[in-house]
């Protein structure tokens, strides 16, 4: 795949450019995104500026072998000011390719709501004024063609992205999601609603015969080892009990790491009495996707509260990470509370692990005192109080007042306003993830180009060490390895869950039926090379690890290692930054280092 279509939205016109080295090099996924964000961004670009593009790339193996599925987008965050970056599986990344592009450039912005239409190499920018204001699920409905052959997709903001908040996400195919760091704004600030991609093409293959076998093999064991069975069965809400007996799942806002209610919303629970669907991405057999059925009441204002008759089912994708966020960490323990919450991010359009992180600020910062009824609007945020937890999350998508509009632009931007930093659970100004497990999970995420746990897998560190001591500079080892190796899977379109499956040299064997030549020393060295160019435009838009904050609140939290330590979590981060350095990454904006090196010779 060499293809890029580049799309003008201002222009409403679109070119297609071939780029075989590009592809050559870095294989797909993030690989080119990441240096397309490089070229295509100027330095300073203001993310909601018309100059500001939005990256797609699907990977080199999508579509090809087992469990091959995700798209990247990247673009510059209006959450951090610097790298965003965001994987979707779904439909997505195999309706690019069958159209017959390797990656998608938008770049302008439109004065009227549009959606961009892909069908193969017919590709147009209409008009969508009618689709404005619909949630992502509503609109996925009204664009989907039923009779169509070949691969489509449908991706499109909320409310959310509408609003520029912040932290609003783009959903995909309905039960997917490009989250974290809002590309949902990115979308709304160029008015686009929606993106259809229908793509009746073939992948061209040179050695069909060999790429069978090899597909049969890794089919066979994906679904017949114990590897990813845990994904079908429960999904990741099985950690719900497993991390709560460990004593790793956040609640009260990270005070505590255990919670009372988790029987009631574990996974066992979920499957029981809500699951009533799984589903999965293309090419994939583990249908980890878990859906619940939610009766949801239809306008109980206008059915004078009989709600319990007047209602519609939906269905609400739930897996580990907003269960923690909206469930545990805000001491939520109805199962049905969960979901409706769960289902009102979906309908608006907001990352579910940002908005758990703000409420549970929220809530801290009420009971603090930081924040009174005049901020809320009269609203008492409680923990779990699901209705006021509704309210708020509505008020933020209604920008309602100045202390809603800051809440809209983060929560570095609401504790900086409002105080509380001390219990603002981010990290490069994302909002944590669940687990308190120890140094890899909080390290893992600080220095992580896309500040997840999915970065370096850090926590998956803290999980296997349990019993042994491990110095920080192992730890600063094991999330660099990580880093560089993850980046090779995440250009291929590996899906994370597959990590165990597509070892190094299993891809390099991969790599070789499709005629890449590469060992897997080579492919570390590609994955390094992301890396660098990911932190590169990190840099180049200001942002400094050593400036990084860490709060308070982590220090104080109980892990299986007891507390952290301050000394010991600065030295992984020493050591990191050492290591990468000598790497020739250059980890201070150029006009710093150069500064600090003319003061020290002076
Ligand atoms: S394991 Fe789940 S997320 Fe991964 S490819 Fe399969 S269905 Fe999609």
């Amino acid at each position: 795949m060499k293809n890029i279509l580049y799309v003008d939205l201002t222009e409403r016109s679109s070119k297609v450019i071939e780029r075989p080295e590009l592809f050559s090099t870095y294989l797909g996924g993030s690989g080119v995104a990441s240096k397309l964000l490089l070229e295509e961004t100027e330095p300073g670009t203001d993310p909601f500026s018309p100059d500001s593009p939005i990256i797609f790339a699907s990977g080199f193996l999508v579509g090809i072998f087992p469990c091959m599925v995700k798209a990247v987008a990247m673009f510059k965050s209006p959450l951090t000011k610097n790298l965003g970056e965001s994987h979707a599986g779904g439909y997505f990344a195999s309706a690019l390719k069958f159209a017959g592009y390797g990656a998608l450039v938008i770049r302008g912005a439109s004065e009227n709501p549009v959606v961009l239409k892909i069908v193969d190499d017919d590709v147009k920018v209409e008009r969508a004024d009618s689709l404005w204001g619909l949630s992502p699920l509503d609109v996925e409905k009204t664009l989907r063609e039923c009779r169509f052959e070949g691969m489509q997709s449908i991706i499109s903001c909320g409310r959310a992205g509408e609003k520029l908040i912040n932290y609003s996400n783009v959903i995909a195919d309905r039960f997917h999601h490009f989250g974290r760091l809002g590309l949902g704004a990115i979308f709304g600030s160029k008015k686009l609603k929606a993106i259809l991609i229908n793509g009746r093409g073939e992948i061209p293959l040179e050695d069909p015969i060999a790429i069978k076998e090899k597909y049969e093999e890794l089919q066979n064991e994906v679904v017949k080892s114990d590897t990813m069975l845990k994904y079908h069965n429960l999904g990741t809400p099985s950690n719900i009990l497993e991390f709560n007996e460990r004593g790793t799942i956040p609640s009260r806002n990270f005070k505590e790491s255990r919670f009372r209610g988790a029987e009631r919303i574990s996974g066992e629970v979920m499957a029981e009495y809500f699951l009533e669907r799984k589903i999965s991405c293309p090419g994939c057999p583990i249908a980890c996707i878990h859906l619940a059925e939610l009766k949801t009441s239809f306008a109980p204002e206008h059915e004078k509260g009989r709600k319990e008759i007047f209602y519609e089912k939906v269905l609400v994708p739930y897996n580990y990470e907003p269960m923690f966020a909206l469930g545990s960490n805000l001491l939520v323990d109805s199962p049905k509370d969960l979901l409706r919450l769960i289902y009102s991010c979906e309908c608006l359009g907001l990352d579910a692990m940002m908005v758990g992180t703000i409420l549970a600020w929220v809530t801290e910062a009420f009971e603090e005192g930081i924040i009174n009824l005049d901020d809320t609007l009269e609203i008492e945020p409680r923990w779990n109080d699901t209705e006021a937890y509704l309210q708020i999350i509505q008020n933020i998508v209604d920008l309602k007042n100045p202390f809603y509009i800051k809440l809209a632009q983060g929560l570095d931007a609401a504790s900086e306003k409002y105080g509380g930093t001390e219990f603002a659970m981010v990290v490069g100004g994302n909002g944590l993830a669940g687990y308190t497990t120890g140094y890899g999970a909080i390290a893992g995420q600080l220095v992580g180009a896309r500040h997840s746990h999915l970065s370096n897998s850090g926590y998956s560190m803290d999980q296997k060490t349990l019993d042994q001591t491990i110095s920080p500079e192992q730890i600063a080892g094991f999330l660099i390895n990580q880093e560089d190796w993850l980046y090779v899977l995440y250009s291929l379109g590996t899906c994370y869950f597959a990590r165990n499956i597509y070892k190094k040299d299993i891809v390099s064997e991969v790599l070789k039926i499709m005629g890449i030549d590469n060992t897997p020393e080579d492919l570390i060295q590609i994955g390094k090379e992301i890396f660098h160019n990911l932190f590169k435009f990190k840099i180049r838009e200001g942002f400094e690890l050593t400036e990084q904050k860490i709060p308070n609140r982590v220090y104080q939290m109980q892990t299986p290692l007891k507390k952290l330590e301050v000394e010991k979590m600065e030295s992984i981060i020493k050591h990191y930054i050492h290591k990468r350095e000598s790497e020739g990454l250059q980890l201070q904006p150029e006009e710093k280092a150069l500064k600090e090196l003319l003061s020290f010779e002076g």
